[in-house]
């Protein structure tokens, strides 16, 4: 039997799992802090919250759900989606909920993983898969600890947050803000949005599926992988046209000025939320609402630098006081630092903190050299702006399957070589020096600049790279 640890039971996690049980001689535990799987989709609940990328490609290829009520569908269809996947799959009875991971040391032959309890796992093999987007980034701000009433992060909402008729106040117009914006406008007495960059957006091309077109996905299963075709092919096309195709880039950005121009009738409003930033640069957001809900008499747009937080508000720099009831930080993730707070020790002591100094890095982001028998799941430079990620996680779930069978076959660990993980590396990161996310201030770059979540090609070449594993990289 080969012991696999799983750390996290998110999209990632689960889909590392089902391969790997595939072969019966593998023991696979999954630890999850939480009591209950879904990752991000347990986590975020604040209203309106939603995929933006497209459900038959937001979901395991090998299992297509027939029964999406609309192609954006909320979170708590992907949250049940993903729990029925590992009910059927036979995962939830090999979760440990409630197990906080807060170390793992490499002793020469195995994992010794530690629990918050202080209670030790041995594994042959460990599998972080944790996520880019778990751990919520709340700024400093002076007095913050004064406020008085609710204040809260968007990953951290909670059914009793008060939002009827309160004030309430939303800093940041990123993916989550601009979801949660207009579900609560009109509910709220009012909501202060404060913007810092504004983000560059498209019509969201959402429709609900009906009662026909789930019997005909049902009925004709090709019906269904066909749309995920389809939709592949358009995040294709949209992603070579963030990426700086020079047709397609144009009509991009054209489209996205066609909707302030059609959306936003106040020039003045419309001058605050126009894009200064390069479009692609940062996540490209799809939306219907957002800019209505801006133009409510109920909603006030607030472009001035926030100074303070007061007991009853927040304070700009023009010195205007801005009270509000319900503090809502939609300022995102702390998504470069991979794997915190974990203690990770490999071979002969070293620390993964500390070889990750200058930004996290891995071969394929999945193996990094000195730390054998571990294999990451939407690790460094995995991440995607256009497609799905769970196509990654799929790959990756592939890959790690292949190497553990090595590791299970052989008298020895699976260590990537340092060379050939440094080359990988050099390339990656001068691929991406000349790309578009390198143009803004972005969670996909550490403060020195160096994008460690992006990967910087298409998914299909990640997919060829990560099909195989080649022994050779390894010592
Ligand atoms: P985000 O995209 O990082 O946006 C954070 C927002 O907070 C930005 O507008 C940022 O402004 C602002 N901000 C941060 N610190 C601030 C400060 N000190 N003062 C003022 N404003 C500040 O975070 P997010 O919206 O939570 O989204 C994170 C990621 O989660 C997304 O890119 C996406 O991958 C994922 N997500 C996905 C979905 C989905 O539908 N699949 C939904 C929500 C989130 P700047 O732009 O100036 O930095």
């Amino acid at each position: 039997m080969t012991r696999i640890v799983i750390i996290g039971a998110g999209f990632g996690g689960i889909a590392a799992a089902i391969e790997l049980i595939k072969d019966s001689r593998h023991d696979v535990t999954i630890l999850e802090k939480a009591d209950r799987i879904g990752g991000v989709w347990r986590d975020n609940t604040y209203p309106g919250c939603a995929c933006d990328i497209p459900a038959p490609l937001y979901s395991y290829s090998f299992a297509q759900n027939p029964a999406w009520s609309r192609r954006y569908p909320p979170h708590r269809e992907i949250l049940d989606y993903l729990e029925r996947c590992a009910t059927r799959h036979g995962i939830m009875g090999r979760i440990r909920f409630g197990t906080e991971v807060t170390g793992a040391d490499w002793d020469g032959r195995r994992w010794t993983v530690t629990l918050a309890g202080g209670e030790r796992i041995v594994a042959d093999v460990l599998i972080p898969a944790v996520g880019q987007l778990s751990r919520p980034s709340i700024p400093s701000l002076p007095g913050a600890a004064d406020f008085r009433g609710v204040a809260l992060h968007t990953a951290h909402w909670r059914p009793d947050v008060p939002v009827d008729g309160r004030r309430i106040a939303v800093i940041g117009t990123g993916a989550s803000a601009i979801q949660l914006v207009p579900a609560i406008a009109g509910r709220a007495a009012h909501v202060t949005v404060f913007q810092r960059t504004p983000p560059w957006t498209l019509p969201k091309p959402d429709r609900r599926y009906g009662r026909l077109r789930h019997g005909a996905y049902r009925r004709v299963p090709p019906l269904m992988r066909a749309s995920r075709a389809g939709t592949w092919l358009l995040t294709l096309v949209a992603g070579a046209a963030v990426t700086g195709n020079r047709v397609t880039a144009p009509l991009v950005r054209a489209a996205s000025h066609l909707q302030r121009r059609i959306q936003v009738r106040d020039p003045r409003l419309r001058a605050q939320v126009t894009p200064d930033e390069p479009m692609g640069c940062k996540r490209i957001l799809f939306t219907n609402a957002w800019y209505p809900a801006l133009a409510r008499p109920d909603v006030d747009l607030v472009t001035e630098k926030i100074i303070a937080v007061t007991e009853d508000g927040i304070r700009t720099a023009d010195g205007v006081d801005h009270p509000c009831d319900v503090l809502v930080y939609g300022t995102g993730f702390a998504a470069t630092e991979f794997l915190v707070p974990m203690r990770i020790t490999g071979r002969d002591g070293a620390e993964l903190a500390e070889a990750w100094r200058a930004g996290a890095h891995a071969y394929l982001g999945m193996t990094v050299p000195g730390f054998p028998n571990m294999f990451l799941v939407y690790g460094p430079n995995t991440n995607t702006g256009n497609t799905s990620v769970i196509y990654f996680h799929e790959v990756q779930a592939r890959y790690i399957a292949q190497a553990v069978r090595l590791v299970a076959h052989g008298d020895k660990p699976l260590e990537v070589r340092a060379e050939r993980a440094a080359g990988y590396d050099a390339e990656i990161q001068s691929r991406l020096a000349g790309s578009v996310w390198t143009g803004c201030q972005s969670w996909y770059r550490t403060a020195s600049g160096r994008v460690v979540t992006n990967w910087p090609g298409k998914a299909q070449e990640y997919r060829r790279r990560a099909a195989r594993v080649d022994r050779s990289d390894f010592r």
